[in-house]
């Protein structure tokens, strides 16, 4: 039995990763986090039981307190209350890392420092700090497990070769729903329009990013640095029905593809139970033969500009893409609020990318600078479009 912490558990990412081993078995939950989610966490932390739950904003974990009296969980708060979660398994336990935003850099360094295995669904880790995670001396003696659909199915490919081998990786991305969509078509589309994606339910942050291609970009960052490959060796690919989930070329021409239906259960169980691989998690395992066909395009680089700014950033290092993220965190925000239109999520990135200097190898306390600095530019760029 193996201690698993799953931090952002209220999350999609993360009640798919307790109903998994809920069914499957195998872990016991050793510590729960979430920001503000009260009424789910009371729930989670009644049937998981762990020793610890942090409700990361100050209010809620007060609120979650009153409603566990009568249960012995010690409440924590804050990002020191996140790092005490992360780590509490000790050497040896999985900490899935399912939370969003910059606040899941800390707890998944601190994960390393113990020498915790991951389970990395958080994005920004590698996005801002992937220089910082992969020089870790904790790399020595681990690797971190992808749950990212893409990454997983990266990783599983990887297996079919040796690193010397692979030529390039072949990124899939659904393109979102406004793949056809003109330019002129996307200056009136709403924050309703875009959250319709047409293969995946996720949360909506993630589907606007997927929306504007931004996603992907992020995803080609990642990719970067957890298969240690030059940017322009990775070559996105549109696969309308998310059905690749990614694929590597190796130097002979042969190119391995991971295939699986759209489910996030897929890589989350692969990514919590590798190296072995158990009985589906879905209802229904795929029919190729009643697939029939399946849709390969190349990406509009003209329209959805989320990509082209994206590879540029990712080839400008780890301060770069602090800014393309930061900016296109408070950019999403706006979109979801209505203050500013579809398009305005790129000039806003683009502006702060044009404006905010940034070096390749920010420290961990300069990432956080040019964060805050982005937020300044880009709440003030919200304000005036
Ligand atoms: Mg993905």
């Amino acid at each position: 039995m193996k201690d698993i912490i799953v931090l952002g558990s209220t999350g999609s990412i993360g009640t798919q990763t307790l109903e998994i081993i809920e069914k499957r078995g195998g872990f016991r939950v050793k510590a729960l986090a979430a920001y503000g989610s009260v009424a789910l966490m009371e729930e989670q932390v009644r049937k998981f039981k762990p020793d610890i739950c942090c409700m990361y904003t100050e209010s809620a974990a007060k609120d979650l307190k009153e409603r566990l009296r009568d249960v012995p969980v010690r409440i924590v708060t804050g990002m020191e209350g996140l790092c005490e979660a992360a780590v509490c398994g000790g050497p040896g336990s999985l900490v899935v890392t399912a939370i969003v935003g910059m606040i899941g850099i800390e707890p998944t360094l601190a994960a390393m420092d113990t020498g915790c295995d991951i389970a990395l669904a958080n994005k920004e880790t590698m996005v801002c700090a992937g220089h910082l995670i992969t020089t870790h001396k904790w790399n020595e003696s681990h690797f971190i497990r992808p749950i990212d659909s893409e990454h997983s199915a990266i990783w599983q490919c990887l297996e079919c070769g040796k690193k010397e081998e692979v030529a390039k990786i072949l990124l899939t991305a659904s393109g979102g729903p406004f793949r056809t969509k003109t330019y002129d078509e996307l200056k009136s589309v709403t924050a309703a329009d875009a959250l319709c994606h047409p293969n995946w339910a996720m949360g909506k942050k993630i589907t606007i990013d997927s929306a504007t291609m931004v996603n992907k970009a992020l995803e080609v960052m990642e990719a970067r640095w957890l298969f240690d490959v030059a940017v322009d060796d990775i070559e996105v690919v549109i696969q309308p029905d998310s059905i690749i989930h990614s694929a590597v070329e190796f130097i002979d021409g042969s190119i391995m593809a991971q295939l699986a239906p759209p489910d996030m259960r897929v890589p989350i169980q692969h990514a919590l139970y590798y190296p072995n691989r158990l009985e589906t998690p879905l209802e229904h395992r795929m029919s190729l033969a009643k697939l029939g066909s399946i849709r390969l395009e190349a990406p509009d680089m003209n329209v959805l500009k989320g990509l082209p700014l994206g590879m540029e950033a990712a080839k400008g290092g780890s301060g770069m893409c602090t800014v393309f993220n930061a900016a296109n965190e408070i950019a999403v925000a706006a979109f979801l609020e209505g203050k500013i239109g579809f398009l305005g999520i790129y000039d806003i990135i683009e502006k702060c990318m044009r404006e905010i200097p940034a070096e390749r190898e920010p420290s961990l306390a300069r990432i956080f600078e040019l964060k805050a600095s982005t937020f300044e530019l880009a709440q003030k760029l919200v304000g005036s479009i």
